[in-house]
């Protein structure tokens, strides 16, 4: 990463860091890297998330799709399946 790359990356946690958990709504308590290091993943801003820790250490090296499906998240708004039919009805 170039030098403009991390000050990028440490002005996007700055941004988010107060913004809810994207995972559950809950308040923010880390940084999620989206596709993880261990996957792969870059350490840039576009591969950064608000999280909670319980959804970060649930999350853990799962890959995102799989993760939400699997509704490992901490939320108390039900499993992404409920989640998506309540946005319906
Ligand atoms: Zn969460």
């Amino acid at each position: 990463m170039t030098a403009e790359d991390f000050r990028e990356a440490d002005e996007y946690r700055a941004i988010i860091a107060n913004d809810p958990c994207v995972y559950c709504g809950n308040p923010t308590e880390q940084i999620d890297h989206i596709k993880p290091i261990a996957g792969g993943g870059s350490d840039r801003w576009d591969n950064y998330a608000a999280s909670c820790q319980p959804c970060n250490l649930s999350k853990y090296t799962t890959p995102l799709l799989l993760f939400l499906a699997r509704g490992g998240f901490a939320s108390n708004r039900g499993t992404l399946e409920e989640r998506i039919y309540a946005r319906r009805c």
